[in-house]
């Protein structure tokens, strides 16, 4: 076998996921060291609600968007700043239709998870859903994908069908802020009998940006009975424009 992947790796070198330069054999991340140090990680201080990245030195502490009203999700852990090389990786995984970006970013965001929140059996994992017909458009959900690593890592279930999107949204990228938050509201609803009951729910999605959307899915879960809501992303934008 060994002398079999040493043949593989003289014919087809290993290249980095995002820039394709050609990488040690012995690197087993898939990305050079560029690229990985292009990613940059949240450090203190940040909100630990809603996660979002302060300038300077300190403790965390709540933002003034959380203390004027607390969103239904109880945190969002994010690893990195959407920004540079990961917002390059989402871009590939999403867009480019890279799956194997998520086999990569998965199992690093999914370590980062579990040493935030610990190995924990009662979570029920649950990746932000797409509407079918976005779905049926991509061929693959990104959430899902990331999901599958944390669920993993945490030794927990992952239940991808009780949260259902009833409505296919417009991209939140394309609205105002004011629109964004109607344009959600609605787009999720619980199917199967009390799924989440008196459960601790972890939500996955990509990114978190205004977090409406993580917002209208944990105030749905929490109107299905869920107890706590806990959001992981990959990413996190500096604000919430
Ligand atoms: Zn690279
Ligand atoms: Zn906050």
């Amino acid at each position: 076998m060994g002398i079999f992947n040493n043949i593989i790796n003289i014919i087809y070198p290993p290249r980095c996921i995002l820039c394709h330069g050609f990488i040690s054999t012995h690197n087993t991340l898939g990305l050079c060291s560029d690229c990985y140090s292009g990613f940059h990680r949240i450090s203190s201080p940040f909100c630990p609600i809603c996660g979002i990245p302060f300038n300077g030195s300190g403790e965390n502490h709540l933002c003034g968007r959380c203390l004027k009203k607390r969103p239904f999700f109880d945190t969002i852990k994010a690893p990195y700043i959407y920004e540079g090389k990961i917002k390059q990786a989402i871009y590939t995984l999403k867009y480019e239709k890279n799956t194997l970006v998520a086999d990569i970013i998965g199992p690093i965001v999914a370590e980062f998870v579990c040493k935030q929140i610990g190995e924990n059996k009662n979570i029920t994992v649950v990746p932000v859903p797409l509407h079918p017909k976005r779905l049926r458009k991509r061929g693959f959900n990104q959430s899902l994908l990331i999901a599958r690593h944390i669920a993993d890592a945490l030794d927990a279930r992952m239940d991808f069908l009780s949260l259902r999107r009833i409505q296919n949204t417009m991209p939140q990228a394309m609205l105002d802020k004011k629109d964004r938050r109607k344009n959600i509201r609605g787009a999720f609803r619980v199917k199967g009998h009390e799924p989440f009951k008196e459960k601790t729910v972890l939500l996955v999605d990509d990114v978190a940006t205004t977090t409406n959307t993580l917002n209208e899915c944990a105030r749905v879960l929490k109107k299905a009975g869920a107890q706590r809501v806990m959001c992981a992303v990959i990413a996190r934008t500096h604000n919430t424009i």
